[in-house]
């Protein structure tokens, strides 16, 4: 079957117009139309088959993507999501993907940088209804935000198996790590412990404009070892400054100001984190919104898992799930692909190689 790429650009800005979404990604596919358009049909399909459309004014890896599956006969993936996702309701569709949620896998508590003891952490955790929540403070390199050395770590286990004797019955805390990811990909803590461990993210906090070779390398490591069960917010990218209200010992370390997202080659670590069983987190931080939607569209297509933590470093914003559900719900994330919808026993099973 032929297509018109044309038409799928045009296709593509009207439903995202049409779902609200920013100006700047409708234009996007709007001016890479306009641009091809221009063109005679048989140079644009020579450019594609060159890789050479990405040299037109107004053509970007996205939308030339959509082109080349388009010519190749196919629904670009982009449209396909966006065709998936139309005509649900996206407020009942984020609210049906909070209410599946049973707990949340990326918080911090003042052992490290956040602004409350581990115990207000886990009642408000009980409040909000979740049967489980992750505590995954910092690892030793983090020192700006008091990253917990191999001991404290320990000690860290023992509370935590403490307080879980005198939480309520169906709640629990499990352990885990926000570890650093090293600049060779190692993982920032005792290798024992991560063993230990319910559960381990780990996210890159350094050397974020690492180039795009190193970065991809440096994942594909992480991602490639047995301990780390969730690539936590894979771009570091800040959209914008701390949200008003969040303030105090609480963010160190989440500091105001914006950055780029990191270089890497998303499509080979989605591929790595399918391969070894890795969940790719959608950080529902309002200053993060990490990943970007249209990584997590692609993380999707690949067949990856999801993490829609909270990163909360204090109770209140444990209720912040809210923003990755909406994140989730317009690039269509379905439930089941979401690993804290499940029970903290299929989570543990999961984890543990
Ligand atoms: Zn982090
Ligand atoms: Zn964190």
């Amino acid at each position: 079957m032929t297509r018109d790429p044309i038409a799928d650009l045009r296709r593509i800005a009207f439903l995202l117009e049409r779902a609200n979404e920013a100006t700047y990604r409708v234009r996007a596919f709007r001016s890479a139309a306009s641009a091809l358009a221009a063109l005679p049909a048989a140079e644009v399909a020579q450019r594609a088959r060159a890789g050479k459309l990405t040299e037109l004014a107004g053509v970007g890896d996205v939308t030339a993507r959509c082109v080349a599956e388009s010519l190749a006969g196919e629904e670009p993936v982009y449209l396909r999501r966006l065709l998936a996702t139309e005509g649900t309701d996206l407020d009942a569709e984020a609210s049906r993907l909070r209410a599946a949620l049973r707990g949340d896998c990326h918080t911090h508590s003042d052992w490290s940088d956040g602004g409350s003891p581990i115990e207000e952490m886990a009642l408000a955790a009980v409040e909000l209804g979740h049967e489980y929540l992750v505590l995954t403070d910092h690892s030793p390199r983090l020192k700006v935000a008091r990253g917990l050395t191999a001991d404290r770590l320990r000690r860290q286990l023992d509370h935590v198996a403490q307080l879980n004797e005198a939480l309520p019955e169906g709640f629990r805390i499990l352990t885990g790590i926000e570890v650093d990811i090293l600049a060779d990909g190692s993982l920032d803590q005792a290798e024992e412990l991560l063993a230990r461990l319910d559960v381990v993210v780990g996210s890159v906090h350094s050397g974020l404009n690492d180039d795009r070779a190193k970065m991809t390398r440096r994942m594909l490591t992480a991602v490639a070892n047995p301990h780390l069960d969730i690539l936590g917010h894979c771009t570091g990218r800040m959209v914008s400054s701390r949200p008003a209200g969040v303030t105090g010992p609480g963010d160190r370390g989440h500091r105001a100001r914006t950055r780029p997202e990191s270089d890497f080659d998303a499509d080979a670590v989605f591929a790595a984190c399918v391969e070894h069983r890795t969940a790719v987190e959608i950080n529902s931080r309002p200053e993060r919104q990490d990943p970007p939607k249209r990584l997590i569209r692609r993380a999707l297509e690949a067949g990856c898992l999801f993490a829609i933590d909270t990163d909360a470093h204090a109770p209140g914003q444990l209720d912040w799930q809210r923003f990755g559900c909406e994140r989730a719900a317009r690039c269509g994330v379905p439930a089941d692909r979401v690993i804290n919808t499940w029970t903290a026993e299929d989570l543990i099973a999961w984890t543990t190689p």
